[in-house]
């Protein structure tokens, strides 16, 4: 069997595309433009590129994005400042600051002191809890771009085994909960559990984010199953250069799964789109207007 790949990339495409009619309306019908903050503080590489490319996202779906910039060695004050200043501002409906933070920062303090109606990464204890409990909330970007794959692909996944291989607050955790809001009976492994090659051989559907390179080998996986791959890692290629790999081995689990998202290309793109769609919401929502479907 070779698996169907999931094309993230093009399915990214769809979804902006969306998300640009609506912001389209928002301006000639409302005069609103919506607005996404980005905040980084210091000079991790990856970060900057990932800043950098919502950033041009923000402004090709025709939203206002405004970035800010700081200081590895800014205060824990100054940054509370100035997401205070960005939740008065009417013209910024989603903040988002860019994770990891600096060490002598509280990551924790600095997303619950987001206002949770612009906490458009989900990451606010408020809308954790909101989500927890099956309510209307800002959900988590990078499972909500896993789940819209997985609908896609599946339609309902209704009483599918789903495992998730990782137990993050920003990937794994939330996943569940949104597996477990479309009926999946769902298992959450991490580097405790115990045989884990034998409860991913139970699943349905897969959903690896370890942050381990090409973990996860094609014989764990049920044949048929559905692999949702989130990892993004980057490894040495034995003739120089680097190249990025997701947390499953994708030669080996494409030959025995039903569906597989490629990396790069899958989980990734998802991820954006979703932010500036999660923006939309905030905005619509702000303004007591219909939200996108
Ligand atoms: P974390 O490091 O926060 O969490 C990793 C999880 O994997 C932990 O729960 C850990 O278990 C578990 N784990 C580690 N080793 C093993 C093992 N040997 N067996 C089973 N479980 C293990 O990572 P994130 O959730 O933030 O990210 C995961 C991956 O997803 C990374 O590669 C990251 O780059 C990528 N990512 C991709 C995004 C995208 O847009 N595509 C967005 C966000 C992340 P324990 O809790 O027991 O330590």
């Amino acid at each position: 069997m070779t698996a169907t790949v999931i094309d993230g990339k093009a399915f990214a495409a769809t979804v902006r595309g969306k998300v640009a009619e609506h912001v389209t309306r928002l301006k000639e019908v409302h005069g609103i433009t919506p607005g996404l903050a980005v905040v980084l503080v210091g000079e991790d590489p990856a970060s900057q590129v990932y800043v950098r490319s919502k950033g041009k996202m923000t402004v090709e779906v025709g939203m206002n994005s405004y970035e800010h910039k700081l200081d590895v060695d800014t205060s824990e004050e100054a940054l509370l400042a100035l997401i205070d200043q960005l939740n008065n501002d009417p013209a910024v409906h989603g903040i988002l600051v860019q994770l990891p933070l600096p060490d002598h920062l509280d990551s924790d303090l600095v997303i619950n002191s987001i206002d949770p109606a612009k906490d458009v990464d989900g990451f606010h204890i408020s809308n954790v809890g909101l989500l927890g409990t099956g309510q209307k909330s800002m959900v988590p970007c990078t499972p909500l771009g896993c789940l819209m794959m997985l609908r896609d692909h599946l339609g309902s996944l209704s009483g599918l085994n789903a495992v998730v291989v990782g137990r993050s607050n920003i990937v794994g955790k939330p996943m569940a909960q949104l597996l477990l809001g479309d009926s999946c009976t769902v298992t959450i492994a991490h580097s405790r559990t115990k045989d884990l090659p034998a409860v991913v051989r139970q699943a349905d559907i897969v959903v690896a984010a370890v942050g381990r390179p090409q973990m996860i080998p094609g014989d764990w996986i049920k044949p048929g199953a559905t692999v949702i791959d989130v990892g993004i890692n980057r490894i040495e290629k034995p003739e120089g250069g680097t190249r990025l790999v997701g947390d499953v081995d994708y030669d080996s689990c494409a030959a025995v799964a039903g569906a597989i998202t490629p990396v790069p290309g899958g989980v990734g793109p998802m991820t954006i789109a979703c932010l500036l769609a999660n923006t939309v919401t905030a905005c619509s929502r702000a303004n007591g207007l219909k939200e996108p479907e």
